[in-house]
């Protein structure tokens, strides 16, 4: 399997080569020469398969140059105690007809976990298939989720180390305990002092130093990012959408080969791309429905081929799909236009310089036989979970009551009665504040904004269930990470940290 970039002007690389490099040299992002088929009899015969035959087999087509035995080792080692559910992404019936789908089973407690747990082993494998004697550091800015999410991914995976940087302040109360209670013998998590920008440009900083890269090379080590635009990313989140096919199968919901539509909450177009992918290598899927929260570039991109960035940035109450680049996109733009590498560089120019880019009707009517799109504001969301609480005794997360709300709007409008999948990124403790104002908005004004735990502690309460590992757990582990710097010292604090790691 060979993988060429979405630009055209890269040379075509192994898949072990496109995890290694991230981002291709001209700028676009790496695409596999084809989609592997999958033929409906092996979907169907899954239908009691476990997760890990699903995703080593689903994986292994795309790792020419792995042997079946070093995915399966990769596999295993991603996708195991780890998870809180044997079934990994346990897919779960409602009384609606709807099933959904929850990829937050996790070390924390979130969907970046499928992709992060797995990436490591992706690394390691694909450096010592390109020879790299390096150790390699990971460095990540983080607003929240995504910090701990690698944090969790690579702590003790033998011959990387990973370092976090997130703005002193600029973390919730939970955020800050996940992260400062991190354990693990490479790694090491330090405040900046600054926001977000501050601590990102400075991650940036030290990417593009030279001098600097030479300076760790001579300590043994190779920088690398864990960016959601690497195809080692993008790879394990298509095995999902087989493996929630075959629950359907399995609980009766759906016949073999029946088709099903996913609705899925969107940010950087990662997750809702793999069931593009899903359903290119031959799943029956429908519609994918495309999600979004206030920051709706995506449902007017899906509606009226233009994709325009020039609008207001909103703080949502699902801050993981607050963003107006949906980086994963241009990978879509590729397929649709038949692979066409000048076209796609066209409109990433436009999209830089002027802004925007307009598609033709034709390529509007491409997208529109796999896709649908709505969006939902905060306040809707909120309804809605109020709303499936009430009806099904089910807690939806923020991010899923976007897609829950997106989805209703859909039926509504077009009819269309094929059983679909509520792709669920989040566990609702995970945004327990604002889950619970939804569903006991008194008991949500009457906890303290700073305390890690009390609103996960009345969720709990109300669903006679117990917290979460991942949160629970947060109480009593030490605090081992202190240290704050201001920006201009995180190339010293890099310096130091490698110091500590052996
Ligand atoms: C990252 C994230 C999303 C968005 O996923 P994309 O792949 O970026 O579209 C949605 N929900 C949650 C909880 C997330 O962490």
């Amino acid at each position: 399997m060979i993988y060429q970039s979405t630009r055209g002007k890269a040379h075509e690389v192994s898949a072990a080569g496109a995890i290694v490099e991230g981002l291709a040299s001209d700028g676009g992002l790496y695409v596999p020469q084809e989609f592997p088929a999958i033929p409906l009899d092996v979907i169907v015969g899954w239908k009691n398969a476990s997760y890990h035959q699903i995703a080593a087999t689903i994986m292994g087509k795309y790792l020419g140059g792995f042997s079946a035995k070093e995915v399966d080792e990769m596999v295993s080692a991603a996708y195991g105690s780890r998870f809180d559910d044997d079934r990994i992404v346990p897919l779960v019936p409602l009384n609606n007809g709807e099933m959904v789908l929850e990829l937050f089973h996790g070390p924390t407690l979130a969907f970046k976990d499928m992709a992060l747990q797995m990436l490591p082993h992706l690394l390691v494998h694909s450096l010592q298939k390109n020879g790299v004697r390096e150790k390699i550091l990971i460095l990540v800015a983080t607003s929240g989720d995504t910090g701990k999410a690698a944090l969790e991914g690579f702590c003790d995976v033998s011959d990387t180390a990973i370092q976090v940087f997130y703005p002193e302040g600029g973390v919730s109360p939970a955020q800050l305990r996940q992260m400062n209670t991190q354990r693990g013998e490479n790694v090491a998590v330090t405040a900046v002092k600054g926001n977000f920008d501050d601590t990102q440009n400075g991650v940036k900083g030290i990417f593009s130093d030279r001098d600097f890269a030479k300076t760790i090379a001579e300590k043994g080590y190779r920088f690398s990012s864990a960016n959601s635009i690497n195809w080692g990313r993008l790879l394990p989140q298509i095995a999902y959408y087989f493996g929630a096919y075959a629950q359907a199968m399995a609980n009766g919901r759906i016949q073999a080969g029946a088709p099903l539509n996913f609705v899925v909450p969107t940010g950087n177009f990662g997750n809702i791309l793999a069931g593009y992918y899903a359903k290119q290598m031959g799943l029956p899927v429908a519609k994918l429905i495309c999600a979004s929260n206030r920051n709706n570039v995506l449902t007017d991109f899906f509606a009226k081929g233009m994709y325009d960035r020039k609008r207001s940035f909103y703080q949502t109450t699902s801050p993981s799909m607050d963003i107006l680049i949906s980086s994963n996109l241009e990978r879509l733009l590729f397929e649709i236009t038949g692979r066409d590498c000048q076209q796609v560089c066209d409109w990433m120019k436009a999209l830089q310089e002027k802004g925007e880019y307009q598609l033709s009707e034709e390529q509007r009517g491409k997208i529109a036989a796999d896709f649908d799109a709505g969006y939902a504001s905060d306040e809707d969301g909120k309804a809605c979970i109020q709303q499936i609480w009430e009806k099904e005794g089910y807690l939806l997360d923020t991010h899923t009551a976007v897609a829950q709300c997106v989805y209703e709007q859909y039926r509504e409008r077009t009819g269309d009665a094929t059983p679909t999948v509520l792709v669920s990124t989040a566990s609702p403790f995970k945004f327990a504040a604002d889950v619970l104002d939804a569903i006991a908005p008194e008991k949500r004004a009457a906890i303290d904004p700073q305390d890690a735990f009390e609103a996960a502690d009345a969720l709990a309460e109300m669903t006679h269930t117990a917290v979460p590992k991942g949160i629970d757990e947060l109480r009593i582990l030490p605090v081992l990470h202190k240290d704050v710097v201001a920006a201009d010292d995180m190339p010293a604090a890099v310096l130091h940290a490698l110091t500590q790691w052996k």
